[in-house]
């Protein structure tokens, strides 16, 4: 049986075909994925990976899709979603998340349990899984301060459990992460007092509102921060501020997102980061390196 046929059988209404990548992910556009499924429990993971593996077939795994930029030309293979996995569960100092579950939530469950060291994760909206992929981070907190251990399993369907002191990491990125696929997630946190907690979720929620433009689809900041410097300032200084290309702008509101502000296509969006690269090199010398993550082919 072809592989299309096989996933849709077996994943039900838990599998799309053709699905347009402009629903998954935060910039609202994208090429197609040839399959996309959603699954669940471990016997579910085994059968695609298995699929995957002995049909030597493409295969991805997206979070909220917060992060990604996939190319209008598509995805040939299997794109595995892991949104039905969200569970959310509080013990002692000890806070696990499955893989889909929102970053954002699990903070909020921290604060709510009187639980500091993921507070100022707050409004990243990523999941667990792409959070820990990414080390995503802001406000001088990063997801692996309190991470303590990952579930994972690899793509050969062995299931592992990745103690944080196993993997070495830095700003945005994590030394082998992209051999396993993320399940779930375990934090360790202190207890602080709620009052405190609280203020600091609302202060920083309210930031985001006040520096980011969230009104419009973008992926968050497109390049790392270069050393000792802003993305968003040598961009400023290119005078690259709402500079546009099709349906795609360097925002307005902070100069380190992209905007997609009238039904850009994802080449709009890849000519523009590229033509920023390539004035903020002209301009400054700083070869920015790019946070967000590109999938499939860019292209007519
Ligand atoms: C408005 C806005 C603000 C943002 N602010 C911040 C910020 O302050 N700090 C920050 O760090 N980021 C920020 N981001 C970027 C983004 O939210 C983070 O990088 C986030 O961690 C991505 O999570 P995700 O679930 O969306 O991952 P996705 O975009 O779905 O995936 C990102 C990568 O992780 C991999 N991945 C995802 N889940 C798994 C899994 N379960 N197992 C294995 N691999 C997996 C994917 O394959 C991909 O390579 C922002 C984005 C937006 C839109």
């Amino acid at each position: 049986m072809d592989f299309k046929k096989e996933l849709s059988a077996y994943f039900k209404e838990h599998c799309l075909l053709n699905e347009p990548m402009g629903n998954h992910t935060t910039y609202r556009t994208g090429g197609k994925a040839e399959v996309y499924v959603y699954p669940q429990s471990s016997e579910e993971w085994s059968f695609v990976l298995k699929l995957a593996r002995t049909e030597n077939i493409p295969l991805r795994i997206i979070g909220f899709g917060s992060n990604i930029l996939v190319g209008g030309k598509g995805l040939g293979g299997i794109v595995c979603s892991t949104k039905r996995m969200n569970q959310v569960a509080v013990q002692d100092c000890r806070v696990t998340a499955q893989a889909g579950a929102a970053l954002d939530k699990v903070c909020e469950v921290a604060v709510r349990a009187r639980l500091a060291g993921m507070e100022k994760l707050s409004g990243i909206p990523g999941s667990i899984g792409g959070a820990v992929y990414m080390n995503a981070g802001a406000f001088g907190q990063e997801t692996f301060d309190c991470l303590e251990y990952v579930e994972a399993i690899d793509y050969e369907g062995r299931p592992a459990v990745l103690l944080k002191e196993n993997l070495p990491h830095s700003y945005r990125h994590v030394e082998g992460i992209e051999n396993y696929i993320v399940l779930g997630a375990g934090f360790s946190l202190e207890k602080k007092d709620f009052a405190s907690l609280l203020e600091t979720r609302n202060s920083i929620l309210h930031k985001r509102i006040e520096k980011q433009p969230l009104d419009l689809p973008s992926a968050g900041s497109v390049f790392k921060r270069p050393v000792g410097d802003y993305a968003s300032r040598l961009i400023d200084e290119a005078g690259l501020r709402g500079l546009s290309i099709g349906g795609a702008k360097v925002s307005e509101k902070h100069a380190g997102f992209i905007v997609n502000f009238n039904h850009a296509t994802p080449e709009d969006i890849k000519n523009l980061m590229d033509e920023v690269k390539r004035q903020v090199k002209e301009k400054s010398g700083v070869e920015l390196e790019l946070e967000q993550i590109l999938w499939g082919e860019f292209g007519l």
